[in-house]
């Protein structure tokens, strides 16, 4: 079965919505089996949306449109649904006794406007819409299906998974499902996490691999068609095994997980203090984004400027002059001395050059040294960062807490 998504939104064409609802359909039916082909967005004209319902009826055998069902002027699918189908909008008293019982439940007097909503295309199945007052639509037609969701996510999706996907799993012959995998990494750049990986991309049957870049970071998405979970999950698993051999510690984890997370899974026994100067703080940011790392995380200080270094990290000036503070010997004291201040078993800092301004001949912007302190060894990373201010200052925390996640797992 072909599936095909309608958004329909005048909104989402000026860019004020993200269309999030395409994107979780298009999950949704993948799990279940059904390939989507085409997405498309229509803004809230009658003739546009009538045209883009009536080419994805021909190529697709399943059709779901989203918003425009509400009771305003512009709500127009329900008008474009009925010309498609030929039907006649007919009147449902139990769906306008829905609406009223709406309104009565929060003391509203019901518009006259939301009386609309109770007409729907004569033969077609209605869904109750348990959070706001647009019912949805399953129209069959000859092998199609229509089938018309309310805008908002949070009415589509429980009325989706409610009603529209039991609709569908009963009808279906359960023939396959698309399952993914996403492996995550940070370190290398697309093209070098491609050669290593290449060789794998088709090892099993019906098994892909997709390579997806994002800033610092490099995802593996493995997917899998076969004719239940559990075949699935095992192509899965026979490719994942290759490339974690391939990559090994590249790869800091999958699916939902963030490097932030995983570093402070890691965390615990050990404490950590830090002392951020171009990280400007982002460093502790994502750290404290995840729950109890206080338990872990014992202090931070933003030692931005030189005397910041001085008074709270007791780095003498003679120091900061003689080096620098982009330097390597004072990313070395900032680690060292925010460990002794805090106590911490793990010290880490971070001194660069984020830009546009402060650069020198010998030191450019991007240049970036972070310190990594334990009782036992220092030692410091020097990278040469490209992109904006605040792509070097993402660049360099993800590099930071890479090496943290790299000393974490030793
Ligand atoms: P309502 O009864 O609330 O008017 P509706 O079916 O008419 O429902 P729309 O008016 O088209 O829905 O959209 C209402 C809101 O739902 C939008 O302003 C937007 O916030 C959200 N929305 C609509 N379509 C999408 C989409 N594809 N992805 C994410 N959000 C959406």
């Amino acid at each position: 079965m072909k599936a095909e998504i309608v958004s329909i939104g005048t909104e989402m064409l000026l860019g004020q919505t993200l269309n999030t609802n395409s994107a979780y359909l298009s999950r949704k039916l993948a799990e279940s089996g059904i390939d989507t082909f085409h997405h498309s967005t229509v803004g809230d004209n009658k003739d546009r949306l009538y045209q883009a319902i009536k080419i994805a009826l021909e190529r697709s055998d399943m059709v779901i449109t989203t918003g425009g069902l509400g009771p305003t002027i512009d709500d127009i699918t329900l008008q474009a649904i009925a010309r498609i189908s030929k039907k006649p909008l007919v009147f449902k008293k139990e769906i306008l006794e829905l609406i009223e019982g709406h309104f009565h439940k929060r003391s509203i007097r019901m518009p006259k406007n939301n009386i609309r909503q109770a007409y729907i295309p004569k033969g077609a199945i209605w869904l109750k819409n348990a959070i706001g007052t647009a019912p949805g639509l399953i129209i069959k037609a000859e092998k199609k299906y229509l089938i018309a969701l309310p805008g908002p996510p949070r009415e589509m999706i429980p009325m989706f998974e409610k009603r529209v996907l039991p609709y569908f799993k009963k009808r279906i012959k359960q023939g396959s499902v698309i399952l993914s995998r996403t492996l995550k990494t940070t370190g290398l750049a697309e093209s070098q996490i491609h050669d290593r990986v290449s060789r794998f991309l088709r090892l099993a049957k019906h098994t892909t691999v997709g390579i997806y870049a994002h800033p610092c970071q490099i995802d593996l998405r493995i997917t899998s068609k076969a004719a239940n979970i559990s075949l699935a999950k095992k192509n899965i698993d026979v490719v994942e095994r290759a490339i974690r051999k391939k990559l090994g510690n590249l790869i800091f984890g999958s699916d939902n997980q963030t490097l932030e997370g995983v570093v402070a899974g890691l965390l615990a026994p050990r404490t950590i203090a830090i002392a951020e100067s171009c990280t400007g703080g982002l460093i502790t940011s994502r750290l404290t984004d995840i729950a109890g790392v206080s338990k872990n995380l014992l202090l931070s200080i933003v030692a931005y400027s030189n005397k910041s270094k001085t008074q709270l990290l007791g780095i003498q000036d003679k120091t900061l002059k003689q080096f620098g503070a982009v330097s390597k010997e004072i990313a070395r004291y900032m680690a060292v001395n925010i460990r002794h201040v805090s106590r911490a078993d793990i010290g880490i800092s971070t001194t660069g050059i984020a830009g546009p301004g402060g650069a020198t001949d010998k030191k450019p912007v991007g240049l970036v040294y972070i310190g990594l302190s334990t009782k036992q060894k220092t030692t410091v990373k020097k990278l040469l960062l490209t992109g904006t201010r605040g792509m070097i200052k993402y660049k360099a925390s993800q590099a930071a807490l890479d090496m943290l996640k790299h000393h974490l797992s030793k």
